[in-house]
């Protein structure tokens, strides 16, 4: 197919979209730049039949409607074996402005029975952590890996992972953060892909999406290793410099 037709194929399809009412389109920007051979297309001006460049992550003219609009496509969601058990599908919270998004690695019995991520012992120290960044939690952008409690809080399993994976990845793209922290081993190997132990990990940026990415230890552990919080602390300082630049 020649570019010009590759072109009108891709508007077909956005116009499909619009008319079903989307205001997000669910296509990297990878995708779409290889589709039209490196020219770059991220977003649909007023005229649906103009292709044009932004500097957007995706088609999103309101973030938080496509939030809206991703929460109502999970729904009460059973894709995995993880809906058994729950109470309550844990979407997230926060700005959808955020500079600052937080991923954990998924909801425990506070949180699966308040719908809301990290409101346990574990979410008021990262509360804390927040507000000694000099942040208000309503500012940042909380979410998990997975968005139902494993029973008995234990690890997700890989195929949960990758079942519920992509809900957080679009999260993050349409936020689109100056800095994600990502919260945990599980998490932190979960979004990068890699077995490194999260001591290794830690301390150092890696990058999501063209996010850049601070894993850290999960307050869950903060709690149990006190005596590591200068070194959250540590990575929280590299995250305030990364985001002033
Ligand atoms: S963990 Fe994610 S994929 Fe699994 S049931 Fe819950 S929302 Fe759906």
């Amino acid at each position: 197919m020649d570019k010009q037709a590759m072109t009108a194929e891709l508007l077909k399809a956005i116009k499909t979209y619009e008319e079903l009412g989307f205001r997000y389109l669910p296509l990297k920007q990878d995708r779409i730049t290889d589709l039209l051979h490196s020219r770059p297309v991220y977003a649909v001006s007023e005229s649906r039949e103009k292709i044009m460049t932004a500097p957007q992550p995706c088609l999103s003219l309101d973030k938080d409607s496509a939030l809206q609009q991703l929460k109502e496509e999970i729904g009460d969601c059973t894709r995995c074996r993880l809906h058994k058990e729950r109470k309550n599908v844990v979407f997230g919270e926060g700005s959808s402005e955020a500079r600052l998004m937080f991923i954990g690695e998924g909801p425990g019995r506070d949180e699966d029975i308040q719908a809301r991520p990290f409101v346990g012992e574990a979410g008021r120290l990262l509360t804390r952590l927040i507000e000694k960044m000099g942040m208000k939690r309503e500012d940042v952008y909380i979410a998990n890996i997975v968005k139902c409690r494993p029973p008995f809080n234990r690890d997700p399993e890989q195929d949960e992972i990758a079942t519920c994976k992509p809900f957080v990845e679009r999260q993050a793209e349409i936020i689109h953060p100056g800095v994600i922290m990502s919260l945990g081993r599980v998490s932190a190997q979960s979004i990068l892909g890699m077995k490194m132990p999260i001591g290794r990990m830690r301390g150092n940026f890696f990058s999501f999406h063209n996010i850049p990415l601070m894993p850290t230890f999960h307050p869950a552990y903060l709690l149990r290793n006190p005596k590591d919080k200068w070194l959250v602390w540590d990575d929280a300082q590299k995250v305030l410099e990364k985001l002033k630049n």
